[in-house]
């Protein structure tokens, strides 16, 4: 570690840190005590968790940064004074402003076409200002689905211009059960399938009788009707005491989706109808016994009978094949002994940056090197998937964890918030998922990071995030807390707030690991 670690810089601003316990019901309750000390006189309350800072009146904005900014109502706006004995206003209205200089708000856009915020930092005689354009975002609304009476077929693609980065074109695309609902199924690229419905912006693709699902157009492309159905009449099912593998013989790539309920696996295929094939007896692999079944509305279910619940599976489409990947779950008595556990220090490149400075980059790697120690002391074999401050692409992440055998995945960060939501609205901890294997990882560690950091559980979200896509392996990314909230900035600079969060990391896989799967 050089001199970026938040720890060491940290520890010179905690002199007296104490555990923001008292503090976890966030900002909304402490703006009001705070904007009355500011207004009776500028002195920082002595007690807080934040260190304070005497620096030169600045007027630093860590968001927004690029301008003008569309924002439709109201707009988040962090950053420092540089000192915690000045004033801040925004369009007249006093924000208030932490011990330290730093500061977090949400204010409304001012009427009219072209609208600024106007902010003034006062201290003394001292005054900065600056001035922020915005423009202002439409809201769209949603047009009614008009049915398609001659069907017509498209294939999935991702847009050519969506080229963030290779990770993102080559993605599946998410279908949604609603045209803006929340994405609800991954679909590889290239698969066709029938349209049945459309608005302006999005198409309704059938599945199987009674199953339809909703895609961005821009997600589609014309293609020619499929003119005969495929027929799957071959399963070949290989065996390892590391993996299964299930490959089935099929024209063209289908939609397919994977559910599990305790050991069993159903694995469905759309838009396929099925010979009669025999069913399998596994001998001493995970899979005791696989059958395919069909259901003769226009999807093929192959059900297989597992020896013990899967870690997890993935699925993928190989020269002729549909393949499905299936791993054995952890033996609980095992523990932690052994176990791969694959850290991700989130960013760079991106990655936010709290009011007076803290980057998220140096503070995720700090919290991951410190849960590898915890995780070693305990028989645990972590690996991080970086250890310095050089920026690593995610499909880069997600190949080097498997490369090193990893049997799950802890993305780490802190929280900033989107565009037009307020700073406070990502406060407390909140654990992405994306796959359904990941979703008890996600929950134990949403309780315990919140716990050991004194935090509201925020929630466990199910979200289409870059870093949980192409996994086998169950696979969360862990939004600790709010790293534009100063109070908690603050914290996460502490070497305190930095064990906290490796701690609680720690604990939630421990007890993902020893409580029985499901
Ligand atoms: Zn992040």
């Amino acid at each position: 570690m050089t001199s970026s670690n938040p720890a060491v810089r940290a520890a010179r601003h905690t002199h007296h840190h104490t555990a923001p316990r008292k503090l976890d019901r966030g900002l909304i309750t402490l703006a009001p005590l705070i904007l009355t000390v500011v207004l009776s006189g500028g002195c920082a309350p002595r007690d807080s968790a934040i260190a304070p800072a005497v620096g030169p009146l600045v007027l630093d904005l860590r968001y927004p940064t690029s301008l003008p900014v569309a924002v439709t109502e109201s707009i988040s706006v962090w950053g420092t004074i540089g000192t915690g004995k000045g004033r801040l206003r925004m369009n007249g209205r006093l924000v208030p402003v932490e011990p330290n200089g730093g500061f977090a708000t949400f204010v409304p856009i001012p009427p009219g076409q072209a609208p600024r915020l106007e902010l003034e930092a006062r201290k003394g005689s001292a005054v900065v200002r600056r001035s922020i354009p915005i423009t202002r975002a439409r809201l769209e609304p949603i047009p009614p689905a008009v049915p398609k009476p001659a069907a017509h077929w498209v294939r999935l693609r991702r847009p050519p211009s969506d080229t963030v980065d290779a990770a993102t074109q080559a993605r599946p695309i998410f279908a949604r059960w609603t045209p803006r609902g929340d994405v609800a199924l991954p679909l590889a690229q290239g698969i066709r399938l029938p349209v049945e419905a459309e608005t302006p912006d999005a198409v309704r693709l059938r599945l199987a009788r009674g199953i339809a699902v909703w895609v961005p157009r821009m997600e589609t492309e014309e293609a020619s009707p499929r003119r005969v159905t495929p027929t799957i009449a071959q399963v070949h099912l290989t065996q390892s005491p590391t993996q299964s593998v299930v490959e089935v013989a099929v024209a063209e790539e289908l939609a397919t989706t994977v559910e599990t309920v305790l050991t069993e696996v159903r694995w469905t295929l759309f838009g396929a109808e099925a010979a009669t094939v025999a069913p399998m007896l596994g001998d001493q692999g995970l899979v005791r016994r696989l059958a395919v079944n069909d259901p003769k509305d226009g999807r093929v279910i192959v059900t297989l009978s597992l020896a013990r619940p899967p870690l997890g599976w993935r699925t993928s489409w190989r020269a002729g094949r549909s393949v499905l990947e299936i791993r054995p779950g952890l033996e609980p008595t095992a523990g932690l002994g052994g176990l791969i556990v694959a850290l991700d220090a989130g960013h760079p490149p991106l990655g936010s940056v709290g009011p007076t400075g803290l980057a998220e980059d140096s503070l995720t790697l700090a919290v991951a090197l410190d849960a590898a120690q915890r995780l070693r002391a305990l028989g645990a074999r972590p690996f991080l998937t970086r250890r310095d401050a050089g920026p690593l692409s995610v499909e880069a992440r997600i190949a080097l964890a498997e490369a090193a055998g990893a049997q799950l995945f802890v993305s780490i960060h802190a929280n900033a918030p989107g565009e037009g939501r307020p700073p406070w609205s990502v406060d407390g901890t909140r654990v992405y998922w994306l796959h359904p294997n990941a979703f008890r990882l996600a929950k134990v560690l949403q309780d315990s990071v919140a716990a050991s950091m004194h935090q509201a559980a925020a929630g466990v979200i199910n979200n289409d995030l870059a870093v949980l896509r192409p996994t086998w392996f169950p696979a969360v990314l862990v939004e600790g807390t709010a790293l534009v909230i100063p109070i908690r900035e603050a914290y996460l600079r502490s070497p305190a707030g930095i064990a906290d969060y490796a701690a609680g990391l720690v604990a939630g896989i421990r007890s993902w690991v020893e409580s029985p799967q499901q």
